[in-house]
């Protein structure tokens, strides 16, 4: 299938061929139609299928169509909610890519910074909106908003949303639109409140799943490091000293455990920044301009400040925790090895995350590739329990130091 038959008008069409894009992806391709005959959906599908086109491009189509009668007196016709600030600018820098030959305007409302300039934005009249739930009730708050014109309104990364506890808000938000609005909520994994959200608020949705949660790409090579808590900084260091390359993110499960770890990366001459949930708005996006400019090659994150964020062309991805959800080691390590390139994904797992690894081993069907070859092995007295061994689809390439993997033994791993 080509964009063409998806009935897309020219300007479109010709700012998304100079975006690169040749051919639409499988949820553009499976979504689109259903957007431009105006129904709503509920499409599960994660960051980086291609997702935030398959909402913008129909919504642009159909404002394009009418596009001569908004000039005079802006309304806002397309509200998109995100839960995070960075992921809310990703999809305006979207909206402003695929509108570029059309004059609808498009803009961004979030926390963090001045209210100010925002305001003076939405005097002026825009055609789609991209807002955090909390700056949004704000600024309707102080009247600067009317959302009566909204005719579709787009809920991203739904379960993001409501793990941040945007739940009461989204509902809000929602009574402030229209009723007969077309409602579009995408979610990388559908648990039963987002289920219970959609029958709430969306009126006979279609339903589109697009990948596995479970599924990691067969080209992630994924490795195992088992070592002591106390030693996981050392061995951080040492694996970015010898062993891995390129453009890396870490991720650690909290913004102190993100903060320490950069001091002490920035302290042993590595080039890294950090993002997370308690730094200011300009120091997040710096941080990941730095990284997308290769000024520095480190990012070290929090899930909830990385997700939705689309970096592409990662080398490796470190699990320094492992995390507590098995499908954030999904999200994780999809970000590297994306478009058929191959990745790495190092996870450093210590006896206290025994739980977490079996959950995560268990979802992906998968053991990973143990690496025995290190300085700082577990402790041979912690507890090994014994486990199951099935067959790893996966094979050392880079990185590879021993094949003591491939040994039968005890473990709890
Ligand atoms: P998203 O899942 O919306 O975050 O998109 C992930 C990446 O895929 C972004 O860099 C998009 O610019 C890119 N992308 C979206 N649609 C296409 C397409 N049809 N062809 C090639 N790249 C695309």
């Amino acid at each position: 299938m080509s964009f063409k038959d998806l009935k897309l008008n020219r300007p479109i069409l010709r700012a998304i061929a100079e975006a690169g894009y040749d051919n639409p992806t499988l949820v553009q391709e499976k979504t689109i139609p259903l957007i431009l005959e105006k129904k709503d959906v509920v499409v599960s599908a994660q960051t980086g299928t291609g997702k935030t086109a398959a909402f913008a491009l129909p919504i642009l189509q159909s404002l394009f169509d009418r596009q001569d009668a908004s000039k005079k007196g802006r309304k806002i016709k397309a509200l998109i909610i995100s839960p995070t600030r960075e992921l809310a600018l990703q999809i305006e820098e979207n909206f402003k890519t695929y509108s570029a030959y059309t004059s609808l305007k498009t803009a961004v409302v979030f926390g963090g910074i001045s209210i100010e300039p925002q305001k003076e934005i939405l005097k002026k009249g825009i055609d789609i909106l991209i807002a955090t739930p909390g700056r949004l009730l704000d600024l309707h708050k102080q009247d600067f908003l009317n959302l009566d014109y909204v005719e579709t309104l787009v809920l991203d990364e739904a379960d993001l949303m409501l793990d941040m506890g945007f739940i009461d808000d989204v509902k809000k938000i929602e009574r402030l639109c229209t009723k007969e609005k077309q409602v579009l909520l995408f979610s990388a994994t559908i648990p039963y409140k987002v289920e219970q959200l959609a029958n709430s608020i969306l009126n006979n949705p279609e339903r589109i799943e697009v990948a596995q949660n479970s599924s990691t790409s067969k080209n992630v090579n994924q490795l195992l490091y088992l070592v002591p808590k106390k030693d996981k900084i050392e061995l951080c260091l040492h694996l970015l000293r010898k062993t891995i390359k390129g453009n890396i993110i870490i991720f650690r499960r909290t913004k102190f455990g993100v903060e320490k770890l950069e001091k002490t990366l920035l302290n042993n001459g590595f080039k890294a920044d950090s993002i997370h949930g308690d730094k200011s708005q300009t120091a997040r996006q710096e941080a990941l301009d730095k990284f997308k400019k290769g000024d520095v090659n480190i990012l070290i994150a929090t899930d909830v400040a990385a997700r939705g964020i689309d970096i592409n062309d990662l080398d490796a991805v470190v699990n320094f925790d492992l995390p507590n959800i098995p499908e954030t080691y999904v999200h994780r390590i999809g970000r590297t090895a994306r478009a058929g390139n191959s990745g790495i994904a190092y996870s450093l797992c210590s006896a206290d995350e025994k739980a977490y690894l079996q959950s995560i081993q268990q979802l992906i069907q998968l053991q990973l590739d143990v690496i025995e070859d290190h300085p700082y092995p577990l402790d041979p007295k912690a507890k090994p329990i014994v486990h199951k061994s099935k067959k790893t689809g996966s094979k050392h390439k880079k990185g590879r130091k021993s094949g003591a993997s491939k040994k039968k033994k005890k473990r709890w791993y």
